[in-house]
């Protein structure tokens, strides 16, 4: 039996965040009972008993909007259409203020095992500013009741790259971010997208372009603090405690196959990429008539596939074996992107060890500049 994850997208969320450009939707949540039944048939369509499931992501949106029953629901129709393994891990992303210890409690007990919280500050301030729904104290409270609630795996994402009303308040907040010893931490910088509030925020001039250099020296700061305070490194945006890392991500980045459900969900299947439509309507119409909602499917030739493995595999701190991708494409690493590698040493970007391509910490500064040297 081989294994598959399963990501399953729950689009809905109180209010719109000022950063966001996920597929998610406000004022909807009366179509949370259809969207779940629509989930249960997806879930049946695409049935494969003879895969086992070793990682399920409910990710969003705010997942922490549905009822714990319909997570357990969800979580019983996996299993009776694909095979769930003894101790998969099973994650859940919340809101902190949209929790409390009965839904903790309750979700623990329907088997998700842990708890991804979207912490983003722990400045008032800044949740204000990009439009989250919670307070700093809500997080300290979500993370209490979680740890009630029996959660032994909790990871906190973090933005970096905000205005600061002090020169240390980065500082500051890392040593209360580090105090809050949770397993895993995730950190992602502020971008701002087109189409999302903070982009016309931006545009008519009420909120500042983030500044690269500022965010950078946080990044900075943030892999020299969380060193100290016992996390490991293990992809250019995840710090976990020994042995706490993602292993749901940890399957993308190794380009492991995964099964997207839900709506503008995307898959990695049989090496094909395939994603499902973006609009909610059609997609609970799609289910509601038994058609699958996968509106793009595109077959990936072994030039990109060979892209995809490197630059997924320089993500991860222990790079890309030149071993591996020997073994899956038949090619030799280093002599394939000889002049890209040179160039990139060179460039104090990258180095090799023990048969591993690897960026090295100023590399995964620029990690997007090196990763077009890689495409087709
Ligand atoms: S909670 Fe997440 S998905 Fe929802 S609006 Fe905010 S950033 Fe977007």
């Amino acid at each position: 039996m081989t294994d598959i994850s399963l990501y399953i997208h729950i689009p809905f969320c109180a209010r719109r965040c000022a950063y966001c450009s996920f597929t998610s939707f406000t004022g909807r949540n009366r179509q949370i009972p259809e969207y779940i039944e629509a989930l249960a048939r997806e879930i049946s369509l695409t049935r494969r008993p003879q895969r086992s499931v070793a990682t399920i992501y409910f990710g969003g949106g705010t997942p922490s909007l549905i009822q714990p029953e319909d997570i357990q629901r969800l979580i019983a129709e996996v299993n009776r259409h694909y095979c769930i393994t003894e101790g998969a891990e099973i994650t859940l992303e919340a809101n902190p203020g949209t929790v409390n210890p009965g839904y903790l409690r309750n979700i623990r007990l329907a088997g998700v095992n842990r708890l991804s919280l979207g912490a983003q500050s722990l400045d008032d301030r800044d949740l204000g500013s990009l439009g989250r729904t919670h307070s700093q104290s809500d997080i300290y409270m979500a993370i209490a009741d979680a740890r009630g609630a029996g959660f032994d795996n909790i990871s906190l994402d973090f933005i970096y790259g905000l205005s600061r009303s002090r020169p240390d308040g980065w500082e500051l907040m890392l040593g209360r971010i580090a105090e809050l010893s949770v397993e895993h931490l995730s950190l992602y910088g502020l971008t701002v997208e087109e189409g999302t509030p903070l982009a016309a925020a931006v545009r008519s001039g009420e909120a500042a372009v983030p500044d690269p250099d500022a965010a950078a020296a946080e990044y900075e700061q943030a892999t020299e603090m969380l060193k100290v305070a016992g996390y490991q490194q293990y992809e250019i945006s995840n710090w976990a405690r020994p042995g706490r890392e993602s292993r749901h991500n940890l399957v993308y980045w190794r380009r492991g196959e995964y099964l997207g459900l839900g709506v503008g969900a995307h898959s990695l299947l049989d090496n094909q990429r395939l994603s499902n439509t973006a609009d909610l309507d059609d997609y609970l119409a799609a289910l509601s008539h038994g058609w699958m909602p996968c509106v793009t499917e595109d077959t990936i030739n072994t030039e990109t596939a060979l892209a995809e493995a490197v630059i997924l595999g320089l993500r991860l701190n222990r790079g890309v074996s030149a071993d591996d991708i020997a073994s899956w494409y038949n090619i030799d690493l280093f002599h394939r992107f000889e002049t890209e590698i040179n160039e990139l040493i060179g460039l104090g970007l990258m180095d090799i060890s023990d048969g591993r391509l690897r960026l090295t910490s100023r590399g995964r500064l620029l990690g997007n500049e090196v990763f077009l040297r890689f495409l087709p």
